[in-house]
């Protein structure tokens, strides 16, 4: 692919490598120059593999959206601003090329590059024999510190921005209709295209973020895995405990109206189900009045749906979950996980 290899990178950098902030040197050297203006930088990497991540017939400016996204929701969870990327593409061969594909992929990337202000700085380009893999580098700054996954406290209020579970409960549609196991949905055509965009076109809560992190939350990531795994992850990290309230997740009219109050469907999309890119703060109550202002300004719903409890080693489990007031055993998986 000696040739193609080159015409792609010149069609990427024709289209996307064009200056951004802080870029001194970007696409097209051995390595990009990048000012950070003395402000400390924030990096993050994620790697989607096609037929693990995506189905392999997703559309390529939806899957440029979604790559781009989730590395831009791990800056979101740290209070960064984004500033630069980095793409890896191992192709495999098509028989058509690349072309049109890298043309519409260039079209999807370059609307929430543009909503985020991040420039494409470099990369990589290679041919693969195994499956289309896309690697993003995405770096950020901060003004001060981050919000950290070890940083949560006793009586901190759980809080999660968006609604959860639209995602799962849309990939759990896109297996069915592949005839794949998955759970069938049983709702509208419009409820299933709303799910979809979700699971197609996360948004990144960058906006938010920041501002949180600005007003004084210490606490926070992204929920990618699921919000039960995702909990977890502050949790251990913070040697703490917590209770759950499951009626309290917030839920888009479209998945509310599919899981029509059954907890089964509760516990398998909004509480286990993955790929919602929203996030999850803790934050002392203190700091609720401010954060509902901050909310409200950018039509962004947030939502506690618990609190933080001490440390208590006996206990079986790191969460109390409660449904309806009662008592509710804690699912079998808790989210995704790889497995090598
Ligand atoms: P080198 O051989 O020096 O590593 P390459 O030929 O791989 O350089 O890449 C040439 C330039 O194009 C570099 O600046 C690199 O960062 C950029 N580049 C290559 N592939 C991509 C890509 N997929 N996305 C963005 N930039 C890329
Ligand atoms: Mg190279």
């Amino acid at each position: 692919m000696a040739n193609e290899e080159f015409a792609l990178i010149a069609q990427l950098q024709k289209s996307l490598g064009h200056a951004g902030k802080g870029v001194l040197l970007g696409m097209g050297d051995d390595a990009a120059w990048l000012d950070t203006e003395g402000r400390s930088l924030v990096s993050s990497m994620d790697t989607l593999v096609a037929g693990r991540h995506f189905f392999v017939d997703v559309h390529p400016a939806d899957l440029a959206w979604k790559a781009l996204a989730v590395n831009l929701s791990d800056l979101a969870a740290m209070g960064a601003i984004p500033r630069w990327c980095l793409l890896s593409l191992a192709l495999p061969p098509l028989a058509e090329g690349y072309g049109q594909w890298l043309q519409d992929f260039v079209a999807g990337w370059r609307e929430l590059a543009e909503m985020a202000d991040v420039a494409l700085v470099g990369g990589d380009t290679v041919a693969t024999d195994g499956p289309l893999t896309l690697s993003i580098t995405a770096l950020g700054v901060v003004e001060q510190g981050v919000m950290r996954r070890d940083a949560a406290s006793v009586g901190d209020l759980i809080w999660v921005t968006g609604t959860l579970g639209d995602a799962a409960a849309a990939l759990d549609r896109a297996l069915v209709a592949r005839g794949l196991p998955g759970w069938d949905l049983d709702c509208s055509e419009a409820c299933a295209q709303a799910l979809e965009n979700r699971r197609l076109r996360p948004l990144p809560r960058l906006d938010f973020a920041r501002a949180a992190r600005a007003a004084g939350v210490a606490c926070a990531l992204d929920c990618s895995d699921g919000f039960l795994a995702d909990l977890g992850h502050i949790l251990r990290a913070s040697g703490l405990r917590a209770r759950v309230d499951l009626e309290s997740l917030p839920l888009s009219s479209a998945l509310s109206a599919c899981i029509d109050g059954d907890l089964q469907r509760l516990q398998r999309w909004p509480l286990t189900g993955g790929d919602d890119y929203e996030l999850i703060f803790c934050a002392p109550p203190t700091l609720t009045p401010i954060l509902m202002e901050l909310a409200e300004t950018r039509a962004l719903p947030i939502t506690a749906v618990g609190q933080i409890l001490p440390a208590e080693p006996q206990a079986p489990e790191d969460v109390d979950l409660y449904w309806q007031g009662l008592p509710l055993p804690l699912p079998e998986s808790r989210g995704h996980q790889h497995v090598f």
